[in-house]
């Protein structure tokens, strides 16, 4: 089987023809990883997740790889550890997808950190990840900062620091992952949810299931049961009845996308908001910069979040506080996206001082849920929670324990040849494919690594048709990534609704009509697979006010 949308009915039945070591439930980045760790260690996995993968908070984070500078402040050293060692990793197994960033960290009177505080956090940060001698932190005086970034508010100015950081882009780390589990003989379906837990001597055994595409029930049977559900987590706690003592705490985050043409950044920035102390980041891509993130407590309906216009104002005022004289207002921001961070509640702790470490529940029902974390952390959490489940395989069904082997697994698309640098790589295609445009190559490359070369040769099946690239990178998106509708498309498989919306208007009919044509998707169905995405794609820049 491969992993393609178009071979979805012998998937489902395949879910529900045999007994799984282990089933999970939920497919962002922490159940993407336990499904890879766990399918190296050759144990017959399947992932179920109730929309497309990566639409919960996988896709909605700032979309670093970092080793959380701000921890250090809050003393959380293990994390800031753990994190650094695990960005090197992630940078040599997925070289397409993770891209080192320069960060500039200004430093400003009144602001939360002084010169040597900075210095002396950024040289422990430095050290406490590993970093490379050659990406170690600089520190700079006011006029060296102004001439390395001269947007920087000159009269608070007092210096900077320069470090390094890591940029990604989530929902494409989330189908690499479970592109490289599936090679490993995991079986992850897409809208598939999980409705109750299956019992037997009172101990879970599986969940009854709905297939949301066609509204068919069914029942997937599985020696140990994972719920790696984010912020649903506790849904499924309190359906095993063991939702008691620690509890999630869900917190939003929201980040805006300006033109780069109004911001014109030359990197990335993590600056201070001087009205609570709190510190944002301004990371240019392509032709846009992302700003943000707000961190408030959240408590309304976890599948319908959105940027609210209250949580725009805090960033623009923030961004025009630093960079005086650009003047962001509300009718520049192209785009947006807002999601909550399933943290573990802590009683007197705002959103801001809540740990971000994860944490491993076990419920007398033997159900084991995984909470908490970060994205960059998603390695490591998936070989605990792996741990766990091995050792019950291991006193209840003889499998002998097996370790983790993903520290040295290159994720899909991560191949490189030769150097093994994406800036290699794109030149050879520029050198291959002569008549494409570069730009196209390049962003095709950040998205897909090695896997490039194949929708490039696809769109050769389309000659002369203005768009025969994308109606490639849909084929490959429905034949690889099981690409199921137009949202799955340009929101996740692409990102284009975050970064490319201005040019959304003119190919997403053309978008639709190839992908209804090529899964042969029903019409009812796909009008509300239209709707939906015109949903989003209006909400993206549609900003109400709390107050409403
Ligand atoms: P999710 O991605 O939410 O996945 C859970 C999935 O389970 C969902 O897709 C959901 O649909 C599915 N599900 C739920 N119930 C069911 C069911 N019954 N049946 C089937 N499926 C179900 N981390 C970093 O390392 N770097 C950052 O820069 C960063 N920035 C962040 C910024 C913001 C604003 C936020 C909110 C978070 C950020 N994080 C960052 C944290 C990181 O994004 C999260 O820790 C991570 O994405 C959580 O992944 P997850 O898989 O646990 O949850």
């Amino acid at each position: 089987m491969t992993f393609s949308a178009l071979e979805r009915d012998k998937q489902i039945e395949s879910l529900q023809s045999q007994v799984f070591d282990l089933l999970i439930i939920g497919g962002g980045i922490t159940g993407a990883g336990i499904a890879l760790d766990a399918s190296l260690r050759g144990l017959k996995i399947a992932l179920i997740e109730k929309e497309d993968f990566a639409a919960g908070t996988s896709s909605r984070s700032t979309k670093l790889i970092h080793g959380g500078l701000r921890y250090l402040k809050q003393f959380e050293i293990s994390i800031v550890r753990e994190t650094g060692h695990e960005r090197a990793i992630l940078y040599r197994n997925a070289p397409h997808i993770v891209f080192p960033e320069k960060m500039l960290l200004p430093i400003i009177e009144g602001g939360s950190l002084g010169k040597y505080s900075t210095s002396f956090g950024l040289y422990v940060y430095d050290h406490l990840a590993g970093v490379k001698k050659s990406e170690r932190r600089h520190m700079l005086n006011k006029a060296d900062t102004l001439k390395q970034e001269p947007l920087l508010r000159e009269d608070i100015l007092l210096g900077s620091g320069l470090y390094m950081e890591y940029r990604s882009d989530d929902a494409r780390l989330v189908i690499e992952v479970l592109k490289t589990a599936h090679e490993h003989g995991a079986l992850s379906i897409n809208y598939v949810k999980a409705e109750q837990l299956l019992y037997e001597n009172g101990q879970v055994i599986g969940a009854s299931v709905e297939d949301v595409r066609t509204n068919q029930k069914f029942l997937i049977k599985a020696k140990k049961v994972v719920s790696a559900a984010g912020p649903w987590v506790d849904e499924l706690r309190k359906a095993d009845n063991s939702l008691k003592d620690k509890r999630l705490h869900l917190t939003k985050g929201v980040h805006i996308v300006v033109p780069k043409e109004r911001v014109p950044l030359r990197e990335a920035v993590y600056f201070d908001v001087p009205k609570d102390g709190r510190m944002v980041f301004a990371i240019p891509r392509q032709n846009i910069v992302y700003i943000g993130t707000t961190d408030t407590n959240y408590q309304g309906d976890i599948n319908q979040i959105y940027a609210e216009k209250e949580d725009v104002d805090y960033i623009l005022a923030a961004a025009n506080y630093i960079f005086p004289s650009i003047n962001l207002s509300i009718e520049d921001v192209q785009s947006s996206w807002a999601g909550v961070r399933p943290l573990i509640h802590e009683d007197g702790k705002s959103p801001e001082e809540l740990s971000r470490k994860d944490e491993i529940f076990i419920s007398e029902s033997g159900l084991i849920t995984i909470a908490g974390g970060k994205l960059t952390g998603y390695r490591k959490m998936a070989e605990r929670t792996v741990d766990v489940a091995m050792k019950q395989l291991e006193k209840e069904y003889q499998i002998p324990f097996v370790k983790s082997s993903t520290e040295s697994v290159t994720l899909a698309g991560g191949h490189l040849p030769g150097e093994h640098t994406i800036s290699d790589y794109k030149g050879r295609l520029e050198r291959t494919y002569i008549d494409y445009n570069p730009k196209d190559l390049d962003i095709l490359a950040e998205r897909y690594g090695s896997n490039t070369g194949e929708i490039l040769e696809r769109s050769k099946n389309y000659p002369f048709h203005e768009h025969a690239l994308l109606k490639a990178e849909v084929d490959y998106s429905i034949e690889h990534e099981m690409c199921q509708n137009i949202s799955d498309f340009i929101i996740r498989r692409t990102g284009r609704l975050y970064f490319e919306r201005p040019t959304i208007e003119e190919i997403y009919p053309i978008v639709q009509e190839h992908i209804v044509e090529k899964l042969q998707t029903p019409e009812a169905i796909a009008d509300i697979e239209l709707q939906t995405f015109e949903q989003a794609y209006q909400a993206v820049i549609g900003f109400k006010s709390i107050e409403a």
